[in-house]
């Protein structure tokens, strides 16, 4: 028989510039779309927490439910199933006889490893057509093989923007031959991974997933509010949609893709402004090819404390302490603010995720592998190469990070505040350092007090006790 093809979607959904689906409709069989849950996503860790947490599952049930009714309007639907993709992939391959798989070509070891398991289980009959996709410069015309990419991003960026062209991309195909099925599948529940009623409502994702929403974001970014024109001086801020495009959530699952914000970026340079903003944005993404590419280079050593260079640091891995970190109770208002954020909404600033990672490392002398395998969990922007090269550059090439004077940099209160409601009536500068106050009316806020004050931030301290001097009665 043979008649019919599938189409695999995983990080890649959106029907815009979506190549595996550009050539399922060209093979012209009836295409049998189909997205699976990887339960073993939500697996609890030796470290205490899942692999993947709430927010990251709603959120793709909401990415899932877009491109679903979008599917819908096309005359057909996605098939949902649940298990572990390879074995319900391979088994609908046989159900259905089908006679290709398309779907994104992987680049990380797990789901390099997953795709290997699955093309040996496959039917000899049906032939695995993957596609690269991920980033904004298609694999094969950057101008280095996998083993000559840099080890530094600039020599990696100078040359790539220098000799490659972005490709164009896909349009949305409007007519679409699915094959006939009478059982969709119907979307799990958080339950059946195990989510307790009790945590759901402490979730809320920052953003709302789908192709949908990430193009209408694109435009709110761009064109409608003119917040690009800024991007390069406001992108370090921690609070409000503005200060950053919020891209990144929608790049991870591929509700949009990189070159489609690259031609929007281009097309506004043209007819609104183009500035260090609109190159800098660009400049982002590249960094998000690099460490794609990079990662490809170093596949294993990437994942491991002693990082690619093999280099041994020195950690006390205290367990109670990253508890303390990742529930954002260090007494750093900095630190926490972000955590609690992460935790609930599933997102930090780069600023913060700087920081958090510079804090955990050097003051509190964690396995950085730890904080990465954290931030996995949490993360709804979750992307294999930009969390783990992102938390390697932290332990490996980046100065410290001071947390006290960088909360007084940005101007951090209103932030500290949304996040730290016990913090809310601390005056605007000792909610930087709120250890300062009188022992009892820190105790009374039911704020902790941090582990150690390092002599390293007693610059910023002084600066914090010189601006509230009244208050402190020194
Ligand atoms: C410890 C740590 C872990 C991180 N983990 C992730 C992750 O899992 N997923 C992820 O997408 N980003 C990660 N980042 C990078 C960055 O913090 C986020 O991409 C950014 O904060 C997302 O917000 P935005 O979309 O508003 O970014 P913008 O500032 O608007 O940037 C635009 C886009 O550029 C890309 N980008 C920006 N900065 C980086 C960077 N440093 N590395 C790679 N790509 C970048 C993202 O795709 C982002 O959406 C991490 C950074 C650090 C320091």
């Amino acid at each position: 028989m043979n008649d019919s093809v599938l189409l695999w979607f995983k990080n890649d959904l959106r029907l815009s510039d979506n190549e595996s689906l550009q050539k399922a409709i060209a093979s012209g069989k009836p295409i049998l779309p189909v997205f699976c849950f990887d339960k073993q996503l939500y697996n609890e860790l030796d470290l205490g927490f899942r692999k993947a947490d709430f927010n990251r599952f709603l959120f793709t049930i909401q990415c899932l439910q877009d491109i679903r009714k979008q599917l819908i309007a096309l005359g057909g639907n996605l098939k949902i199933v649940v298990g572990i993709p390879e074995i319900e992939i391979a088994k609908l391959v046989e159900e259905y006889q089908c006679s290709t798989l398309f779907g994104e070509q992987e680049y990380a070891p797990e789901e390099l490893g997953m795709l290997n398991r699955l093309q040996k289980s496959i039917p000899k009959s049906c032939r695995c057509e993957l596609t690269w996709g991920k980033t904004l410069y298609h694999i094969d015309d950057i101008p280095y093989t996998i083993e000559e990419i840099p080890l530094t991003s600039k020599a990696y960026r100078i040359n790539t923007t220098k000799t490659t062209e972005v490709r164009k991309i896909f349009g949305r195909p409007e007519k679409v031959n699915f094959i006939k099925l009478e059982d969709w599948g119907e979307f799990p529940e958080a339950s059946e991974f195990g989510f307790k009623e009790e945590i759901l409502d402490k979730k809320k994702p920052y953003v709302t997933g789908g192709e949908t929403n990430a193009l209408m974001r694109l435009r709110e970014y761009s064109f409608e509010t003119e917040q690009l024109t800024s991007y390069r001086w406001t992108r370090n801020r921690s609070l409000g949609m503005e200060y950053s495009s919020k891209f990144s959530a929608y790049m991870a699952l591929g509700c949009i893709s990189p070159r489609t914000i690259y031609w929007e970026v281009k097309r506004y340079e043209q007819e609104i402004k183009k500035n260090a903003s609109t190159w800098w944005l660009i400049f982002e993404i590249v960094w998000r090819d690099y460490f794609t590419f990079k990662l490809m280079r170093f596949p294993n050593a990437v994942f491991h404390t002693e990082g690619i260079k093999d280099k041994t640091l020195e950690f006390e891995n205290d367990t109670e302490l990253f508890k303390r970190w990742c529930e954002g109770k260090t007494g750093i208002p900095f630190v926490d603010a972000h955590m609690r954020q992460l935790n609930q909404t599933g997102y930090m600033s780069n600023r913060g995720r700087v920081n958090c990672a510079s804090f955990l490392i050097h003051d509190y002398k964690i396995d950085w592998t730890w904080g990465a395998s954290y931030f996995e969990a949490m993360l709804l922007d979750y992307d294999v190469s930009s969390n783990w090269l992102n938390w390697h550059y932290q332990a490996f090439e980046s100065y410290y990070t001071n947390p006290v004077h960088q909360s007084l940099k940005y101007k951090a209160s209103e932030y500290i505040k949304k996040y730290l409601p016990e913090l809310s009536n601390v005056d605007d500068a000792l909610i930087h350092a709120p250890w300062l106050l009188p022992e009892a009316e820190l105790e009374a806020l039911g704020y902790p007090k941090p582990q150690t004050v390092f002599k390293k931030w007693q610059r910023s301290i002084k600066a914090i006790q010189k601006k509230s001097q009244p208050k402190l009665d020194l």
